[in-house]
């Protein structure tokens, strides 16, 4: 399928772990079954339940000739420690484990899988050197041009970032950090931080993306407006493009195998879709989970997705606005072509200036537009004067672009006192646009009663000026 996914416009495959892992288990209760997939893998042959190393060579090379980039799954926190390797051999009773000290956190560097019993002592130097020359080989051997970290939690990430400058200081790699800020110690400064600091911190340690399970917290338990909250909608470039942003995984989703996968965190079915036009059209790195793309039928539309975000030229630190006075999810994002509009089960009536339609989808939940050109931001802020309003009343601008609720009164952006009689309010916005605007007074308790600001229309150019004036 390689010449397929590279046509699809993916650029890179993240391919489950190459090592062999003979382990299996069952869980009679809820019965399921599992194991063998490469999380408790045992040697570095890569002669695996996924195919024989031939095979996987070749693969690797038929994606490489597609425009794919192999990321490996590495998993140096455990392995099964039942079956004796060839290729790799860690005895017990020298510090090579996490086990063989009185004190297990004098030999790991991070937390425990499971018991503990398997876990690895990557600080130890014969441990940490024999993974960096394993990532090496995946690299010089088998293709690899990326490495994703599984249960990061484990291990330090400051030794991510060793092993990292060892196969390549350039090279992609993103952690797998899937821990609650409730989950660190009262003592630890984590346990009050939120989980875009918590990935944050971790990334500037390791020097490598994370996965952004701060946007994964919020698909599953926050609104829409609330999707705003991921790291890949932070304010900061710097943060957003550290983010690679997910849908499900292996281990969060359902899978199309046996008893229906793992589905510890699954996004609810009704909002699969308008979770992947969130992530493929704002900043960030989307991935997209295998079975969501060829098995289940949603391929046409990520296909889509996927062409938008190309042709506007959205890269993962792009900027992006949201646009918070309609329901739902409303953003404008600035590719390095096109300006994006999305709106996602939003209100947002009207087809706003300047856009042109780009992309409806699912029953209209999902809508996008585009623009010809994407020019840089402005900011400019806004004064209504002679503003007087009663009890109950407050004091917006309204206009015509979809910043200030394209004419739509009950989207108007809401204004603050900041002089006798003056409301003020500041809008980003693209540079070189002609915009028409006015103030109105509205009920607080009522979007629709409203007085308007008497003809005629305030007019003014973004950037020729940072401040414009109204008055009742
Ligand atoms: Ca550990």
């Amino acid at each position: 399928m390689a010449p397929t996914i590279g046509r699809d416009g993916f650029t890179k495959i993240w391919l489950p772990p190459a090592w062999v892992d003979k382990s299996s288990w069952v869980d009679a209760k809820s019965g399921t079954s599992g194991g063998g997939e490469g999380y408790y893998w045992h040697d570095f042959d890569k002669n695996s339940n996924y195919g024989s190393e031939p095979q996987l060579k070749q693969a690797v090379n038929a994606l490489s000739n597609a425009g794919v980039q192999a990321v490996y799954d590495v998993v140096p926190n455990h392995m099964n420690d039942k079956f004796p390797g060839t290729l790799v051999r860690f005895p017990r009773g020298l510090k090579l484990w996490r086990d063989d000290c009185a004190t297990p956190s004098s030999c790991d560097e991070g937390d425990a899988f499971m018991s503990g019993s398997a876990d690895l002592n990557t600080s130890n130097a014969e441990v940490s050197s024999r993974l960096m020359q394993e990532f090496r080989n995946l690299r010089d051997n088998y293709g690899a041009k990326g490495l994703r970290f599984d249960f990061v939690r484990g291990y330090a990430p400051e030794r991510v970032n060793l092993w990292m400058k060892d196969f390549g200081d350039q090279a992609f790699c993103v952690g797998e950090l899937w821990k609650s800020p409730g989950e660190f110690p009262a003592s630890d400064w984590r346990n009050k931080a939120s989980w875009q600091d918590i990935l944050k911190d971790w990334s500037d340690r390791s020097r490598c993306a994370v996965f952004d399970f701060a946007l994964k917290e919020r698909l599953q338990n926050g609104s829409l407006a609330e999707w705003r909250h991921g790291l890949n909608g932070n304010p900061d470039p710097a943060w957003r493009q550290i983010a690679v942003t997910f849908v499900d995984n292996h281990d969060t989703g359902y899978s199309p195998g046996q008893h229906g996968g793992q589905h510890h965190w699954p996004v609810p079915e009704d909002k699969r879709n308008i979770a992947y036009a969130y992530i493929l059209l704002s900043p960030g790195i989307p991935t997209v989970y295998w079975p969501d793309m060829y098995d289940w039928g949603r391929g046409d539309l990520i296909r889509m997705l996927i062409k938008l975000r190309k042709d506007a030229g959205i890269r993962a630190d792009s900027p992006i606005r949201f646009q918070s006075h309609y329901s739902g999810l409303v953003a404008t994002i600035n590719g390095s072509r096109q300006r994006l509009l999305i709106a996602l089960d939003a209100d947002l009536s009207m087809i706003p200036e300047g856009f042109t339609k780009a992309l409806f989808a699912d029953a209209e939940r999902i809508r996008a537009w585009q623009t010809r050109s994407a020019p840089e931001d402005t900011t400019t802020t806004l004064h209504c004067d002679n503003a007087n309003p009663g009890n109950g009343q407050a004091v917006y601008a309204v206009g015509s672009p979809v910043e200030l609720g394209a004419w739509d009164p009950a989207h108007a952006i809401a204004l603050k006192p900041t002089a006798p009689k003056r409301w003020s309010g500041a809008v980003v916005w693209p540079t070189q646009q002609a915009i028409k605007w006015k103030c109105v007074i509205r009920s607080l308790s009522n979007v629709n009663e409203v007085y308007w600001q008497k003809d005629p229309d305030n007019s003014l150019t973004t950037s020729a000026g940072t401040e414009a004036v109204g008055s009742f």
